[in-house]
């Protein structure tokens, strides 16, 4: 077949050049492939070495990959992590060529040969961790004959037998089992950075174990690049040195998470709690029991009060009834006695003019007998009323004896004595008695003399009673 030059211009040419461009533009891509591949770097981390890095669920985490965002920031690689299953992992696919670089070491003799360094970017402490009942050691060389854990392939373990020879060094493989082992007490002492062991120590609770001294032997981590591509150094030293203290400063205080673990011997709070406790439970169990015994002994103090008042009560009762007559109210016989006799010594002794009086109703069977027993007993608690009301303060009056009454007037003359009798007499005549009853009485009087006795003055008052009745009634009588 023949193509005209035209035929070939409309149809050929077209195609030649859109072949032309799809080769020159795959060609386009691939270059970029080939630059984008350049500058992406297999990085191998430690899975397992926080707060520095570690691997979560694939997730670089750790100061490590606050570094690691810097890196991608300073310099124009991108990051791509080779998960490691551990630290040894790591360093054998280092080896191996398969990662280009490390991002947090300590450089050593044996690393040197296969990694080439940057300028350290980290630096951290290396410290002693030991029981609590261990001295604290200033450095290794005052560990003397005591076991040291250090962990497998890290630079320490080239460094101690280098600086510290005849350590009795046990190689660990990991910190935490390194921690774990002296917690135990196979090991006396593991050796580690300070913010991974102060770390591990508070995740598992390690709480018998304290940092207990350092290591002059310093963290001093950097990158570490495989030796075919150790041309990446001085980038990436010059990128170290653009990271401000401000921004190393962020990255340890977000990850360091440093609590000065102390020696705290929590014996004697614990003796001192217990003992706080213990008193007050006895406290409590005292204060309960004198509860108790307190309400039994205030209802029986209560119980013993109303006893008391009821007895009281029945004293002042039994008192009453025994000094008073039932039917009058008056003093009675007894009482009468027994106050006489108080006051007769007084009165003998200072010869104080005194009377006994005493009085007889007249006639009394005769209202009985006209009105009854029960209006006779009504008219002799008026007589008693009358009687009463015509005493002076000091006398005492007493019902003798059925009808008849007695009256002490103690410092009364025989004019104040008579003027009392009259005045007597006239209230009971001037007194309406029950039923109209018309009351006369008889009133026989003796002065207190020398020589006297109580019975005597009664008695010459009953004469003087007597007398009285004898004259025809209704009168007083006086004997001296
Ligand atoms: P006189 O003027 O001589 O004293 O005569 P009188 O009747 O008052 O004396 P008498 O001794 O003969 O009688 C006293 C009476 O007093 C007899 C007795 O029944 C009565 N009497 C004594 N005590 C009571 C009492 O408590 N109640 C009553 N209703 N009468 C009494
Ligand atoms: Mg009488
Ligand atoms: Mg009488």
């Amino acid at each position: 077949m023949k193509l005209s030059l035209r035929q070939f211009s409309q149809f050929v040419m077209p195609i030649i050049i859109g072949l032309a461009l799809i080769v020159s533009l795959s060609m386009t891509f691939s270059a970029s492939a080939q630059q984008s591949d350049a500058n992406t770097l297999n990085l191998c981390v430690d899975p397992d070495w926080m707060p520095f890095e570690g691997l979560i669920d694939g997730k670089h985490t750790g100061i490590a990959s606050d570094y690691l965002s810097l890196f991608s920031e300073l310099t124009p690689y991108s990051f791509n992590i080779l998960p490691t299953k551990s630290w040894k992992d790591t360093t054998d696919r280092l080896k191996a060529g398969d990662c280009d670089l490390t991002l947090m070491l300590n450089s050593s003799a044996e690393r040197e040969k296969y990694l080439s360094f940057t300028l350290p970017y980290f630096f951290g402490p290396n410290v002693l961790v030991s029981k609590n009942d261990i001295p604290f050691m200033q450095d290794v060389s005052a560990i003397g004959d005591l076991s040291l854990g250090v962990v497998s392939g890290y630079r320490l373990l080239e460094e101690i037998p280098l600086y510290y020879p005849g350590v009795n060094i046990q190689v660990v493989p990991s910190e935490e089992a390194g921690l774990v082992a002296v917690e135990q007490g196979v090991l006396d002492v593991y050796v580690g950075s300070l913010y991974s062991t102060n770390l591990l120590i508070q995740q598992l609770e390690l709480t018998s174990l304290r940092i207990n001294g350092w290591i002059s032997i310093q963290d001093k981590l950097r990158i570490g690049f495989t030796k075919p591509n150790e041309a990446l150094v001085p980038i990436f030293n010059q990128a170290i040195d653009k990271i401000t203290t401000a921004q190393h400063n962020e990255t340890l205080y977000r990850w360091s998470n440093v609590q000065v673990i102390k020696e705290t011997d929590y014996t004697l709070l614990y003796y001192f709690l217990a003992g706080g406790s213990l008193i007050i439970l006895m406290l409590l169990w005292r204060y309960v029991v004198s509860a108790k015994v307190m309400t039994v002994l205030s209802n029986k103090n209560e119980e013993l009060e109303q006893v008391k008042q009821a007895l009281t009560s029945a004293n002042k009762n039994l008192e009453y009834v025994s000094f008073h007559d039932d039917l009058t109210a008056l003093y009675n016989r007894h009482y009468f006695m027994s106050a006489l006799k108080t006051q007769f010594a007084r009165l003998s002794r200072e010869q104080i003019n005194s009377v006994i009086m005493m009085v007889d109703l007249d006639f009394f069977k005769k209202i009985n007998d006209q009105h009854g027993h029960m209006t006779g007993d009504k008219v002799l608690k008026e007589f008693a009323g009358v009687l009463t009301a015509a005493l002076r303060a000091g006398d005492i009056a007493a019902r003798w004896g059925g009808e008849e009454f007695i009256v002490l007037l103690p410092e009364a003359n025989k004019t104040q004595s008579l003027s009392f009798a009259k005045r007597l007499m006239k209230a009971v005549e001037q007194q309406s008695f029950e039923a109209d009853i018309q009351l006369t009485i008889s009133i026989g009087m003796s002065q207190h003399k020398i020589g006297d006795s109580i019975e005597s003055w009664i008695e010459r008052a009953d004469t003087a009673l007597y007398q009285a009745k004898n004259e025809g009634r209704n009168c007083i009588k006086e004997l001296a």
